[in-house]
């Protein structure tokens, strides 16, 4: 730690889950934007998951300060708060740890300092959005630590980044893990409903501006970037326009959604349920932002543009042409 500058400077931030999914563009965003960035990491879970432990090593060489700990280890979390001067605490868990949030919010409050803290939602509107099953009771979760945040007086932005950038697979819960398709499309429905498509790197950078700003205090903050507003017909097109050839259809009915959520598998019965919400009740697009707590990220930074679909699914096209070819005998 010695070897890191800048750890007096203000603007300590904490990052809880930065070894997943979304966590990772969270932290690799606040150590960009030169922040002294501190991971909180569970102890002895650093060399069970190579790929975990690679990704914290990365950021370790970026800069980043490994805390070992656990968010629902109350006297762990008051005093790394206390001790680090931590001012803003960003939480990605993941949806089977939501509610473990809770330890931290009590942590938090009864430490006083904190100056902005982000749940992990990262997603849709949950005060909004009515997905089914098992959906549902990942957003009353979620909901809940909302009002224990309220509750507490802990200063919060809520990140409401719609959809990451990806092939929205229903039975994939981190789709940007996979590529677009090149067998067949699954199209939802009639396939014109619209949804918000995201980059993570996006997710990151916006999620990082956001904090210091007095616009976003107690707000909800959407991102509705007009550029990346796509139906999953246009994600199709788009997509055979980049690799040069058409792909089969096949259709997904709301039906086949909803009892693929009825199977309560968990995470993919989730995801289907989430992906009912956005391509079939249009969940994304369903409401306007009508709320004092609401606001949208690119008329808060109109001179910042975000990563657009096309160079997205441009860049997705490279990593399969950049793939070795299987030579066949
Ligand atoms: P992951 O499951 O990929 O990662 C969860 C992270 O949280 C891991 O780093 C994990 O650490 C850490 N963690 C969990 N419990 C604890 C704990 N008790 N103490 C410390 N660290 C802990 O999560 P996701 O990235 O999938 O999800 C993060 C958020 O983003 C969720 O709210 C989810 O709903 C949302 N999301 C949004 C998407 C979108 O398209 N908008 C897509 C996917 C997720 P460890 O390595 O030790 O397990």
């Amino acid at each position: 730690e010695s070897a890191i500058s800048g750890v007096e400077e203000s603007g300590r931030t904490l990052i809880i889950g930065s070894s997943g999914f979304i966590g990772q563009f969270v932290a690799e965003a606040s150590l960009a934007s030169g922040r002294p960035t501190y991971l909180l990491v569970r102890g002895g879970r650093m060399s069970s998951c190579k790929a975990k432990a690679n990704a914290i090593i990365s950021l370790q060489e970026k800069g980043a300060i490994i805390l070992q700990g656990s968010l629902n280890d109350k006297a762990t979390m008051e005093k790394t708060l206390k001790e680090r001067k931590i001012e803003i605490v960003i939480s990605a868990v993941g949806g089977g740890s939501i509610l473990e949030q809770s330890v931290l919010v009590e942590a938090m409050k009864s430490v006083g300092t904190i100056k902005r803290f982000v749940p992990s939602e990262f997603g849709h509107d949950i005060d909004r959005a009515n997905p089914v099953e098992p959906g549902l009771a990942m957003y009353k979760e979620k909901r809940e630590v909302r009002r224990l945040v309220e509750g507490s007086g802990v200063p919060y932005t809520y990140i409401c980044c719609n959809s990451i950038m990806a092939w929205p697979y229903h039975d994939n819960t981190h789709p940007a893990d996979v590529l677009p398709p090149l067998d067949r499309f699954h199209i939802y429905g009639d396939g014109t409903v619209k949804a918000y498509f995201v980059a993570g790197s996006d997710i990151g950078k916006f999620t990082m501006k956001c904090l210091d700003d007095d616009r976003t205090l107690n707000k909800t903050v959407h991102f509705r970037p007009s550029t990346n507003l796509l139906s999953i017909n246009e994600l199709a097109s788009l997509w055979e326009e980049k690799i040069g050839f058409k792909l089969p259809r096949v259709t997904v009915t709301e039906d086949d959604l909803l009892s693929a959520a009825q199977d309560m598998v968990i995470p993919q019965s989730i995801v289907a349920a989430l992906t009912h919400d956005i391509f079939i009740k249009g969940c994304q697009v369903n409401y306007s932002l009508d709320e004092p707590s609401d606001v949208e990220v690119t008329s808060l930074y109109p001179d910042m543009p975000f990563k657009t679909v096309d160079e997205c699914f441009g860049d997705f096209a490279k990593k399969i042409a950049d793939l070795p070819k299987v030579v066949e005998d």
